[in-house]
């Protein structure tokens, strides 16, 4: 069930009267309400199954009459509605001020919303707490759902306007309240920025089998980690129970069938013909800079270490994986430059450079320049044992 939330930032740019003393035109109450008014509903759109629609005209222009906006939210059958205000005493300087919250009398619901609203105002402007009141206003009176209608501080006050000048304290101030909304309607968070579309879930979800969804998790439509194990258990699933039954098909290799490994990987031996990486740096065994010169062109393996081999014509140890195969006369090693295979079983290393897993959340550091085992291979990428997770095939070694 979708929530939704109709909201306004207070009135028009060229309202009358509505501004502080200092006569700026930023400085008018429509600025400070629209900056609440947008966080708001950025913030509040980050949650799942939430709609958020600023029934006031977003650019400021037209000052919708109050009967049109409480008319459209009345019509949408909006859940909740919240108006963004700043206050103003006599419109001239003086040292009164604070944040209240006006709900319409008699209305439980529309109390608990206030209090809700104005504690998370309060934690945001540091103002003084002038609580949530009731008063006869058109916006709480004439919604048919919760109303609240929020003024954040005085724009006449020598105090708030401080806090109001502020545009990190306005947006806060829309964060806070709505996170106080989303908890007020039991909403839970979304994925936030999701480069990995989450499964959807229409009006009313019908549960998958866990073996479905086992599936999807190796797929990565899960995402990795602690935002696969959140996006499980906010759809209902037990999170054990799938990440059990994951290492069960990949276990039985039901899901990855590993390709019949072809030809045992080319080995470097003395004799081989290879070229130097045009993307290599220093050689192995010093930290000397390879100089362009060497690079792509066929050279011959003279001795074999661990690691390295030592270059005839160089006279110098290269780094194995600055190597590829080069073109050879002898016959036994036409080889395709192919250094090192990955395979099912492998042990691979994610490189410091990774940055994101292949379903786009990012690679924690404590699993860079760690080793890991390569539970099923894709096109581009690696399943990763121990982490569950797809990794880019560039992004290890
Ligand atoms: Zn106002």
């Amino acid at each position: 069930m979708s929530k939704v939330v109709y909201i306004d930032a207070g009135h028009g740019k060229y309202t009358p009267g509505k501004r502080s003393p200092s006569g700026i035109m930023e400085e008018r109450e429509w600025f400070f309400n629209d900056e609440v008014a947008k966080a708001f509903k950025k913030e509040l759109e980050s949650y799942k199954g939430v709609k958020v629609v600023r029934v006031d005209d977003v650019t400021g222009k037209r000052d919708v009459p109050l009967g049109e906006r409480t008319g459209a939210a009345n019509k949408a059958k909006a859940d909740l509605y919240l108006s963004f205000h700043h206050n103003a005493y006599q419109s001239k300087w003086g040292n009164h001020g604070g944040t209240e919250t006006f709900y319409h009398a008699g209305s439980a619901t529309g109390k608990k919303l206030a209090q809700a609203v104005q504690d998370a105002a309060m934690k945001a402007y540091g103002l003084t707490d002038r609580g949530i009141k009731t008063a006869n206003l058109h916006i709480t009176r004439e919604t048919s759902m919760p109303a609240v209608l929020l003024e954040g501080g005085f724009m006449d006050s020598n105090v708030d306007i401080k806090k109001l000048r502020d545009k990190k304290v306005l947006q806060e101030a829309g964060r806070l309240v709505a996170g106080a909304v989303a908890k007020f309607l039991g909403l839970s968070k979304g994925s936030g920025q999701k480069p990995v579309e989450p499964p959807k879930t229409d009006e009313k979800p019908t549960k998958k089998s866990n073996a479905t969804i086992a599936k999807e998790v190796i797929a990565g439509k899960w995402g990795d980690g602690a935002t696969r194990k959140k996006r499980l258990t906010d759809a209902g699933y037990n999170y054990n129970t799938i990440q059990s039954l994951v290492n069960k098909q990949l276990g039985s290799g039901s899901t990855s069938k590993p390709k019949p490994t072809p030809s045992k990987p080319k080995e470097v031996k003395v004799g081989s013909k290879v070229k130097i990486k045009s993307g290599a740096k220093n050689y192995s065994r010093t930290s000397t800079a390879i100089p362009a010169k060497w690079k792509n062109k066929n050279l011959t393996v003279q001795q074999v270490g661990k690691d390295d081999v030592l270059i005839k014509e160089v006279y110098s140890w290269v780094k194995k994986s600055d190597l590829v195969g080069g073109t050879s006369s002898a016959s036994t090693n036409t080889s395709k430059p192919k250094p090192k295979t990955i395979k099912k079983g492998s042990k691979v290393t994610i490189k410091n450079s990774a940055k994101f897993y292949a379903t786009g959340q990012s690679i924690p550091s404590k699993y860079k320049g760690k080793s890991f085992t390569v539970q099923q291979v894709g096109k581009n990428k690696y399943l990763l044992k121990e982490l569950y997770s797809w990794v880019k095939k560039s992004d290890v070694q």
